[in-house]
């Protein structure tokens, strides 16, 4: 009579596959792995399971997606099911790869956005759109088996990645062209809002855009005409009384008379000028403070000098 005190490798792979079922990935995982280790490492397609449940909250993770994408390789042409969802292996390793690009081009778009590296930003842009167009051919109307997997949506196709990256794409543009050319970067917007229209997004946050890249106004300090609200002009609070709003041509205020228009040039030196009187401000008043300090311990020690004689 054979005893098993210990569950052999099949039997694990097997409890493991139950509670990929139920949806208990991070037990079902630990299993997995325990069978993986009992078999030497030869139990291929629990190391795609594996990979698999690793990239659960991670898809913007490249290299998880390059583990997936080597045990998918290692597995050879076994059946491969998760839950479910059975899955051609083909088809994953393209899915896997493309993802996986994505999630590297998206971390770089926010690097060259965070420090503000414009020539890096173009070549972003140009790279993702040849990426979008991969989604395109490779994928079309197939949908994600991940995106089943972790969040059960089983309609976000090829296409609509593709029209999401062609956005993005746009707008990256945009923010590089912005600095130098406001009224390029408002058609770039515009182009961006066409795509996320396409996936049912409203593309407002495109159209603000839109709008104040192409928006113009006269500064009410120096007079130069600067187009790009928010970037080359600024709109700042101010009271204007009805008499001195008496614009002819490009505006130097907005209707509503609470506000005027400020170059960049004019916003810049009025407020770095405002920075250096606060800090003379500031540096004026905490001399005085330690001034007063020094007084007050002047006369504390004082005190303490004729208690001690009193106690003598
Ligand atoms: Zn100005």
């Amino acid at each position: 009579m054979a005893f098993s005190f210990f569950k052999n490798g099949d039997k694990l792979y097997d409890e493991g596959n139950e509670l990929i079922s139920r949806g208990e990935f991070s037990k079902a995982r630990n299993i997995l792995q325990k069978s993986i280790d009992k078999d030497g490492g030869v139990d291929d397609v629990a190391a795609v399971q594996v990979a698999i449940i690793d990239l659960q909250g991670n898809l913007d993770n490249p290299q998880r997606f390059s583990n997936l994408e080597n045990a998918l390789n290692g597995m050879g042409d076994s059946a491969l099911q998760f839950g479910l969802v059975e899955i051609d292996r083909q088809r994953m390793l393209t899915e896997c790869s493309l993802l996986g690009r994505r999630a590297e081009l998206i971390g770089e778009v926010n690097r060259a956005i965070k420090s503000n590296d414009i020539a890096n930003m173009k070549g972003v842009a140009d790279r993702l759109q040849s990426l979008a167009q991969e989604f395109q051919m490779n994928l079309g109307d197939k949908t994600f088996y991940l995106y089943e997997i972790f969040n059960r949506d089983t309609t976000t196709t090829g296409t609509n990645v593709f029209f999401a990256l062609m956005a993005i794409s746009y707008e990256t543009r945009s923010r590089a062209t912005v600095w130098s050319n406001p009224s390029e970067a408002a058609e770039f917007e515009q182009i961006a809002m066409g795509y996320r229209q396409q996936n049912g997004e409203s593309g407002e946050n495109n159209m603000a855009r839109v709008r104040s890249f192409a928006m113009t106004g006269k500064c009410w300090l120096c007079g130069r005409i600067a187009t790009g609200e928010g970037i080359h002009f600024y709109t700042t609070p101010a009271d204007v009384s009805p008499a001195l709003n008496k614009d002819t041509g490009t505006r130097s205020a907005p209707d509503d008379l609470r506000s005027i228009y400020i170059c960049r040039a004019c916003y810049s030196a009025v407020s770095n000028r405002a920075d250096d009187i606060a800090r003379e401000y500031h540096e004026q008043a905490m001399s005085e403070m330690r001034a007063m300090e020094m007084r007050i311990q002047a006369e504390i020690s004082a005190l303490q000098t004729q208690i001690s004689f009193m106690r003598g």
